[in-house]
């Protein structure tokens, strides 16, 4: 989290009640309506959901301090901290490894071979995102010595963690990514919890990392940007929009905010819950980082919206924010 303005990002997802109980909950920091949540808590029926459903997301930008400093020498081993800093300066990304797929990471090859992976996912993932890569001293990546597993079952309730390193020394990350080896499991992430998951396909005998998927998981935690594929995704609301809940709003939105010129007009995209949205970056034959092609290792680039959000994000920290060029 970002020393500069000593904010803390918290993202909550959860359900609407308890994201308004959470929010209203908080202190009343000048930055906090900031980035406050579009859904409305006065209004939870707006983002759609019954009461007790999985119905919104919320953000807030508080003036609490990271709940514990970083220390060097402990369980988390920073792998890429481009422009030096500590955790405060920048957004974090930290691997966790599926002790399924690596095993004891005491033993210093297996750790070796986590770190390793790790590294390729950076540099073949995140690397590869022109918004990233522009802004890369904002972004910074680091490695558990703990394990964590991968379990069967839904995503991301599947999702086995070391809690008493994450507790003691992870409070500063935006984002787990859990790396595993299971062909069976649907990734996912939850930014409630930060946590998100990337696995491997099988490509003739190999495993192949699905590198796109760490990429796409972790910034569902850290921008809190939601799908824009068009069935079974996660949509909700965010500041400035992605998706939205009526056709002739995401029209204009497109061609008013983002100057989209191409004629498609808004793609209707319906998620995990059934209820419908608009996305406004459907350009024809350009997925997007959060519409990505199969088989999701391929790198594909922020599109309009989902930029306009993540900058939004970024610059709420206080850092300048170089922009990439949007397709
Ligand atoms: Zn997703």
């Amino acid at each position: 989290m970002f020393r500069a303005a000593l904010r803390h990002i918290r993202f909550l997802n959860s359900f609407a009640d308890r994201v308004c109980a959470i929010a209203s909950g908080m202190r009343a920091a000048a930055a906090m309506a900031l980035l406050a949540i579009a859904a409305g808590c006065a209004t939870p029926s707006g983002v759609g959901g019954a009461p007790g459903s999985v119905g919104a997301l919320g953000e807030s930008v508080s003036g609490r301090r990271d709940a514990a400093p970083f220390l060097a020498g402990s369980s988390v081993v920073a792998l890429s901290t481009p422009g030096g800093g500590t955790p405060d300066d920048a957004f974090n990304v930290v691997f966790v490894a599926d002790e399924g797929a690596y095993g004891d990471l005491s033993i210093a090859a297996n750790f070796d071979r986590f770190a390793a992976e790790a590294r390729a996912v950076i540099e073949d993932g995140f690397r590869q995102v022109d918004g990233l890569r522009l802004n890369e001293t904002l972004l910074h990546f680091y490695v558990l010595k703990a394990t964590g597993r991968v379990m069967g079952g839904a995503c991301p309730g599947n999702l086995r963690f070391p809690d008493e390193v994450i507790e003691r020394d992870s409070l500063f990350a935006d984002a787990f990514i859990i790396l595993h080896n299971r062909e069976d499991v649907r990734d996912c992430a939850d930014t409630g919890t930060r946590y998100g998951s990337a696995g491997v396909r099988r490509e003739g005998g190999a495993l192949v990392r699905k590198t796109g998927v760490a990429v796409h998981e972790a910034l569902h935690a850290i921008f809190l940007l939601p799908d824009e594929y068009p069935e079974n995704g996660g949509m909700w609301p965010t500041d400035p929009p992605v998706v939205f809940r009526n056709r002739s709003a995401c029209e204009s939105y497109r061609r008013d905010t983002l100057r989209i010129t191409t004629p498609a007009e808004c793609r209707r995209l319906r998620d995990f819950r059934g209820e419908v949205w608009w996305q406004a970056d459907f350009r024809p034959f350009t997925p997007d980082i959060m519409d990505p092609p199969s088989p999701f290792d391929r790198i594909v680039q922020f599109g309009p919206a989902d930029w306009r959000r993540a900058r939004a994000v970024m610059r709420a920290t206080g850092a300048s924010v170089v922009d990439p060029a949007i397709p």
